[in-house]
């Protein structure tokens, strides 16, 4: 069975899906059966385990005690998935502590095309900022790993799935034109389910083709960008800068590719192979160049600076 977007399971319902993705599967709820009182009554507070305490694996179907999980940078202990973390908690992973100072947290979205689908966009926009406490998709900033400083920026899938609209694209241009001249090592960390964000259309769409500019004018520079795909790597971030680094690092298991497998299936009406879009398809057939457990990542990324810098 195709594994379709996982980390969307943990997300709340009601969320906009990418083209060809199934929608995420309702959450159970949790704790006690429906009552069956006649007389309505005040709410109860929930009985039994506290929510939150266990959380279901996307990659065995195992329920986990989560605390086990997040002691090791949130993989499952038993099968060794990589679940998701917020670009808080990926920065935490990645920079020394302490060393990361984020850059043009000041950019909001706006919303110019006055958009709504089930609800309008400007009302989607302050719900997902309350949800997640991030102003937008992306964090960027610059940090410290293992003492060597770089530019780093992260896209956070929670965020209406990780899309790419002006902010997005914007903070990322800046990081890699700030990164350019002071000469950083570039990474970024690309967890976006959706693509182009289509509540701000073709400002979105914009996006790839101006933070592929900047990379270019980067790598001209001779700058390095190592580019990490994560669970999962889809649409117009898989198809602009994710795709673009020097290297590219994969997580293990990740959903890396364009459209959904069934978008594609649908359009090209071919049997598509197995697996065809995780990280160890595409690091068998050269789209990238290792898959790098999440525990490894720091220093994998530091000493392929120092590889490459000498
Ligand atoms: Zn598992």
């Amino acid at each position: 069975m195709e594994r379709r977007n996982p980390s969307a399971a943990s997300q709340p319902a009601g969320k906009v899906a990418p083209v060809g993705h199934e929608p995420a599967p309702a959450t159970k709820p949790s704790g006690a059966p429906p009552s069956a009182s006649p007389t309505p009554r005040a709410p109860r507070p929930k009985r039994g385990v506290p929510e939150g305490l266990w959380q279901k694996c996307d990659g065995c179907q195992q329920t986990i005690y989560r605390k086990e999980a997040e002691e090791i940078l949130n993989v499952c202990p038993k099968c060794g998935f990589h679940w998701y973390v917020s670009a808080a908690t990926r920065i935490e992973q990645l920079c020394d502590t302490g060393t990361f100072e984020e850059w043009d947290a000041g950019l909001r979205p706006t919303d110019p095309l006055g958009f709504r689908d089930k609800k309008p966009y400007a009302e989607r926009l302050v719900a997902e900022q309350k949800r997640t406490g991030l102003s937008d998709a992306a964090l960027t900033g610059t940090g410290m790993i293992r003492a060597r400083r770089v530019a780093c920026g992260v896209t956070d899938s929670s965020f209406i799935m990780g899309s790419m609209g002006s902010v997005v694209g914007e903070r990322l241009t800046r990081l890699i034109e700030r990164a350019t001249p002071q000469k950083l090592p570039l990474i970024i960390i690309s967890a976006s389910g959706g693509g182009a964000r289509m509540h701000e259309g073709i400002l979105s769409l914009m996006q790839m083709a101006k933070v592929s500019a900047a990379l270019a004018r980067y790598s001209q520079a001779g700058g390095l960008f190592i580019s990490v795909l994560t669970n999962p790597t889809m649409g117009g971030v898989a198809a602009s800068f994710a795709s673009l680094g020097d290297l590219c690092f994969a997580e293990p298991r990740a959903l890396i590719g364009f459209a959904g497998p069934r978008t594609i299936k649908a359009t090209i009406r071919v049997e598509l192979p197995k697996g065809f879009q995780t990280s160890e398809f595409l690091l068998e057939h050269g789209f990238i160049d290792r898959i790098v457990a999440r525990k490894d990542l720091k220093s994998e990324i530091a000493r392929a600076i120092d590889y490459c810098s000498r």
